[in-house]
């Protein structure tokens, strides 16, 4: 009998894991279960929606759901619609992939006012997530706060700061475009809580906050006379050399060049939050929005015998979609080991109405469609039920 294998979660890491198990036994029987209708985890949601590039990926992911032994089953939440211990009965070997995405809060005074969003929130927003349908109210927004030195703080800034023609080939929801367009934004502060040595940017996406059509990109020369640190591997320095010759390039522009500025502050703690603004280490800034990019938790899940993990449930919220390949071909042959010399359960098959393939590719088709009619990739359906009713053709 041949075995059955429960992946949770329809992310990188877990088509990594699903990839890795059938390169080592073709044949092997996979089941994918992701809580929403549509597969694709973070790269749907949290890339960000005019990085259509590293959207791509999800064609070699696409491929794995055509294979024959490998099945989609969307709508299904584990832990609520299906136990985790009656999944594990009913399959021979479980991978948890469920990914790790509760912002991290900041924990200081004001964090809980109404126009302060962790970025998971905004981003899931302009990503069409059915689950963050609601954006911030940007109607007066002039300043934005957003707090973090890494590439998702980037996403956050660039995204507020493109012009409308700028996001025209993206995927953000229409609704959060025209908020974002018609938003009276004149300000964003990229605030880091430490040097401009140890930012977490790349340099790509870095470079490409100097490229807006409508937004100057600044830097104060003081804060950057700051080499990167001597230690650590050479790739990392390098990196962060570059980071430093980007953010000088950045000092040397004109303030009030573009009708918006993204001003990149460092060594700046926040330490309150109040409508309207931030207190800082440094001083007092003008924010009517903020958005903190610090990090993610996640939910717990089960341990215990059969049941192994992937990707940031495993590792936590860090690395890149590639990362997740060497990661999840690993545990895919720890799982193909667990698996010799053990019969299949054949056990009983208790899920729950679900969403497959073919409904997934029926919402797949109406978006691209929607999208063709605008010159976008595609226009995301965002409301649960009417992902629902296109999956089942109704
Ligand atoms: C805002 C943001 C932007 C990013 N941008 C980039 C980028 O530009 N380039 C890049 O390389 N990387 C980027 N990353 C990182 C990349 O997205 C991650 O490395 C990758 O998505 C992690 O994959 P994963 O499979 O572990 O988790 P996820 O992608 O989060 O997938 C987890 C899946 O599990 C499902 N799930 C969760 N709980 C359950 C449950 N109980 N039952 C069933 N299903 C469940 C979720 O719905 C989700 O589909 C970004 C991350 C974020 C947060």
């Amino acid at each position: 009998m041949t075995h059955r294998v429960a992946i949770v979660g329809a992310g990188p890491s877990g088509f990594y894991a699903a990839d890795g198990l059938l390169r080592g036994q073709p044949g092997l029987r996979i089941d994918i279960i992701d809580r929403l209708p549509t597969p694709f985890g973070l790269v749907r949601a949290g890339v960000a929606p005019d990085h259509q590039g590293t959207k791509a990926v999800v064609r070699q992911f696409d491929r794995l759901l055509s294979q024959p032994d490998v099945r989609f089953i969307g709508n299904v939440e584990v832990g609520r619609d299906i136990t985790w211990d009656d999944l594990r009965k009913a399959y021979d070997a479980v991978i948890v992939a469920t990914g790790m995405v509760i912002d991290r809060p900041l924990g200081i005074p004001g964090e809980d006012l109404p126009h302060v969003w962790g970025s998971w929130k905004f981003i899931a927003w302009l990503n069409g997530h059915p689950d963050f349908r609601r954006g911030p109210d940007l109607g007066c927004v002039r300043s934005v706060a957003v707090i973090g030195n890494g590439n998702v703080a980037l996403d956050v800034a660039r995204v507020l700061a493109k012009s409308p023609e700028e996001m025209a080939k993206s995927d953000v929801v229409p609704e959060a475009g025209e908020a974002i367009a018609a938003a009276p934004l004149t300000d964003i502060y990229v605030i880091g809580r430490r040097g401009p040595e140890h930012a977490s940017f790349t340099g790509n996406e870095l470079a490409e906050m100097g490229r807006l059509a409508r937004a100057v990109a600044l830097a104060d020369p003081g804060a950057l006379a700051a080499e990167p640190p001597a230690d650590g591997p050479t790739p990392e320095r390098l990196r962060k050399a570059k980071n430093l010759e980007i953010l000088r390039g950045f000092a040397a522009n004109r303030a009030g060049a573009k009708p918006l500025s993204v001003h990149f502050l460092f060594s700046a703690t926040p330490v309150a939050i109040r409508p309207g603004e931030i207190d800082l280490s440094t001083g007092t800034l003008p924010a009517d929005l903020v958005v903190t990019c610090i990090g993610y938790r996640g939910e717990a899940f089960p341990q215990g015998e059969g049941i192994f993990s992937v990707g940031w449930a495993r590792r936590g919220p860090t690395g890149t979609i590639p990362t997740n390949r060497a990661d999840s071909h690993a545990v895919a042959q720890e799982v193909l080991g667990w698996l010799r010399d053990r019969d299949s359960k054949n056990g009983p098959y208790p899920l729950p109405s679900s969403i497959d393939v073919e409904g997934w590719r029926r919402i797949d088709q109406a978006e691209v469609a929607a999208g063709a009619a605008q010159g976008r990739p595609r226009v995301k359906v965002t409301d649960w039920q009417r992902l629902l009713r296109i999956a089942r053709g109704e």
